[in-house]
């Protein structure tokens, strides 16, 4: 499943292919993935005749902005979900087998969405209508990672008085907006705080490490451009490399790569968790 990382890497290369390109149709091959408006017509009228000035992310949401001959128009917005994929073709290049939606635009360019598992999502949001009220899902959003909001003193907020594991916390969304079970136990590997660790039980010190290592984890993956162990492409069609250097992420049973001991795995919350149990400890008294 792409995330922050992945996400973050399509949007930069969004923004250096499809600026300002006029959208001149679409095709929609599978009605569900247009989450908004519910009439496809409309959705194809709303879009005909605007460029994309920018791309931006909030969460796992794509955000384009649009803008018509002399005002704004809008916005179009896409969650990747599970297999999500945009790819920036031309109308000639032959159909990927799970493609959804096809937006065409000037000088024979193509926006194209393949999506082998359909749970992902695109809305054109009308102008002049607030965004968070037809992506309902940005409402429910928590900060930024990178913001100069995501302090220790917001974490520590959030987490007070929590009794679940701080690895169910970090997947929620309402801690921190993107984060998923690849950098959730990666960024716990970095702190040296297990996953089962309850919330309750974290030191200031735990936290402020655990939000270093969320930073951390996320900014050394979208400068490797996103991760290989997903369906994630970006939209050149190339894997990222996250995936060759992960800590503990996917790795049961091998050595880590700071102790040697083996990385185990646990079931939390549906999910797994990976973990050193030499380098990561239940709580701030270590040992
Ligand atoms: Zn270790």
């Amino acid at each position: 499943m792409p995330e922050l990382p992945e996400v973050e890497t399509v949007r930069q290369g969004l923004n250096q292919v499809t600026l300002g390109y006029k959208i001149t149709g679409g095709d929609v091959l599978l009605a569900r993935t247009i989450a908004y408006p519910l009439s496809l017509n409309e959705f194809l009228a709303g879009i005909k005749g605007t460029a994309i000035t920018q791309w931006h992310r909030r969460g796992k949401y794509l955000l384009a902005e649009l803008v018509g001959t002399e005002e704004a128009a809008g916005w179009l917005g896409v969650h990747l979900r599970m297999t999500g994929q945009l790819l920036w073709l031309q109308p000639g290049d032959a159909l990927q087998k799970h493609t959804r939606v096809r937006l065409f635009f000037a000088q024979e360019r193509e926006l194209r969405f393949v999506d082998q598992r359909t749970f992902g999502q695109i809305w054109w949001v009308p102008p002049g209508v607030a965004v968070e009220s037809v992506m309902t899902g940005l409402g429910r959003l928590g900060l930024e990672p990178f913001s100069a909001e995501f302090s220790v003193e917001h974490i520590a907020r959030k987490l007070h008085n929590r009794r679940r594991p701080i690895k169910s916390a970090l997947l929620d969304q309402m801690v921190v907006a993107g984060l998923g079970n690849i950098y959730a136990d990666e960024a716990l590997f970095l702190c040296g705080v297990r996953p089962v660790t309850l919330c309750t039980d974290l030191q200031l010190e735990q936290i402020e490490s655990l939000r270093n290592a969320i930073v951390q984890v996320l900014q050394t993956s979208i400068a490797a451009g996103g991760t290989t162990f997903s369906n994630f492409l970006n939209v050149q069609g190339i894997n990222g490399n996250y995936g060759g250097v992960a800590w503990v992420y996917n790795r049961t049973g091998e050595p880590c790569r700071i102790c040697g001991t083996p990385i185990q795995r646990l079931k939390l919350a549906g999910r797994s968790a990976h973990f050193c149990p030499q380098c990561q400890h239940d709580s701030g008294r270590q040992g």
